[in-house]
């Protein structure tokens, strides 16, 4: 699906939500960037035989551009899954953070040749892109902008639909609020998210997206300070009816919150329970 003369968007799978997963989360979203000279992928979904495929022919009906590298916004395998045979079948470079490559390298085939630093640019020819760190979903996660028509790639930094994962043994919630506010630096007209439909209001949607970890947080502390303040109590009060198989999840999220409460000094643990530091 071309959003304009420079992006294409390919789907894999069902384009629909799945209740079953954290936030509703939709089927991972490939994009092929074009400028006048090369272009480049950006991420590349499960690695599935059939979307290999759709990758390819999606290439080929742009006239098999050059293509300067094969962006990946972090390491997780619904977006690293395909990077090693597209790889392969165009003989185009990995690119992602230096931070990512390693896992990436573990998760996956494929092999990581560059590491751009934050703010490195990534000419197309008349298509600019520029490289952005974006810690927090993962420690290594990265947005891409593209300066021409204002539009940033985010991953799952910002998803479609939902609030997206801030695990503490992967990522950190204290980085991912700093790396929201990074992005309003950004003239940003379109949001291009990981998984789900554009979002043609970037800048309330961050600003959602701050507020609703803020509120969390505030939820959190107001539930300590009225002593249910162990992880199974704040759990109950905050997820009351969700699917058993997103109880992990959500009890990650809530521990995310916790680690940067703990790291600013504002609460404490003893033994079990949370309290409130004077
Ligand atoms: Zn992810």
């Amino acid at each position: 699906m071309k959003i304009n003369d420079r992006i294409t968007k390919i789907v894999v799978g069902e384009n629909k939500p799945d209740p079953f997963k954290y936030g509703g989360v939709y089927p991972p979203n490939v994009f092929l960037v074009s400028g006048k000279n090369k272009s480049v992928f950006i991420d590349t979904a499960h690695g599935k035989p059939e979307e290999i495929q759709k990758h390819l022919s999606v290439w080929e009906s742009e006239g098999k551009p050059e293509i300067a590298g094969i962006i990946l916004t972090h390491r997780h395998g619904d977006h690293i899954g395909g990077a090693a045979e597209l790889s392969k079948h165009i003989g185009a470079p990995v690119i992602s953070t230096a931070v990512e490559k390693a896992a990436i390298e573990n998760e996956s085939s494929a092999v990581v040749n560059i590491t751009p630093g934050d703010g490195e640019i990534l000419q197309l020819g008349n298509s600019t892109l520029e490289i952005i760190h974006t810690p927090g979903h993962t420690m290594g996660s990265l947005c891409v902008y593209l300066q021409e028509d204002k539009v940033l790639f985010t991953g799952d930094n910002i998803l479609g639909l939902g609030t997206t994962v801030i695990s503490p043994n992967e990522g950190d919630m204290a980085s991912y609020i700093g790396s929201l506010q990074k992005m309003l630096n950004y003239n940003i007209e379109t949001i291009c998210p990981g998984h789900g439909p554009e979002i043609d209001t970037p800048n309330e949607k961050i600003h959602e997206l701050i507020e609703h970890r803020h509120q969390r947080e505030r939820q959190m502390l107001e539930l300590i300070t009225a002593g249910q303040d162990s992880m199974e109590h704040i759990f109950g009060a905050i997820y009351k009816d969700i699917h058993p198989g997103l109880h992990n999840t959500a009890k990650r999220q809530i521990q995310a919150h916790i680690n940067k409460l703990i790291n600013e000094k504002r609460i404490e643990q003893a033994g079990n329970n949370y309290r409130i530091v004077q």
